[in-house]
């Protein structure tokens, strides 16, 4: 397969690590990596303005464990889930909640405190009731491009940083 040229990855201190993503070929090698880091209960949220590339983060992740089927955003239906390479994987966007009390209702702490894989857009609408992450993923616009920072806050996310960052 062939390398990406436009993936550029640096560690930083501990637990972080920074990447401009060219374009979104480099996004999906990000999502590709980080899905083949990923292991039962990890929690990894992924921030960033609407078109940042989150989905298409979610999109590489799941390539990289084999699913070939389409990835929808599930801004409508909150949550898509899938059952790939022995995980369950939670794709979560919880973009139209209006208060933090929408996350309860819906009844999602359940997955949260699982072992399926929980991949989230827009976990600050859901702030301060949602558990805390084991990876924080920070995408932003840069020129034509996006910059992705890794933030890793507890062993198992800190693990998952340091395969991806290999
Ligand atoms: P989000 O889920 O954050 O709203 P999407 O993943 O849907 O964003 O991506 C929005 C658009 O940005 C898509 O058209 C995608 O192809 C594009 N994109 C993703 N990553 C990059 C990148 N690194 N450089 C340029 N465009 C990108
Ligand atoms: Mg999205």
């Amino acid at each position: 397969m062939m390398q990406p040229t436009g993936l550029a990855l640096q560690r930083q201190a501990a637990g972080e690590a920074v990447a401009h993503l060219a374009d979104e070929a480099a996004t999906l090698a990000l999502g590709q990596r980080l899905g083949r880091a990923l292991r039962p209960g990890l929690k990894v949220y992924l921030q960033g303005d609407l078109g940042a590339g989150k989905t298409t983060l979610v999109r590489g992740a799941l390539r990289a464990l084999g699913y070939r089927g389409p990835v929808k955003s599930p801004t409508f239906t909150l949550v898509e889930v899938y059952c790939v390479s022995s995980l369950y994987l939670y794709h979560f966007d919880f973009y139209r909640f209006e208060n933090p009390q929408e996350w309860r209702d819906a009844g999602f702490r359940e997955e949260f405190g699982g072992p399926g894989v929980c991949l989230v857009e827009w976990p600050e609408k859901a702030a301060g009731l949602l558990p805390v992450p084991d990876l924080t993923i920070t995408l932003e616009h840069a020129g034509q491009g996006r910059r992705a920072r890794l933030t890793s806050t507890s062993e198992q996310g800190r693990q998952c940083l340091d395969q991806i960052a290999q």
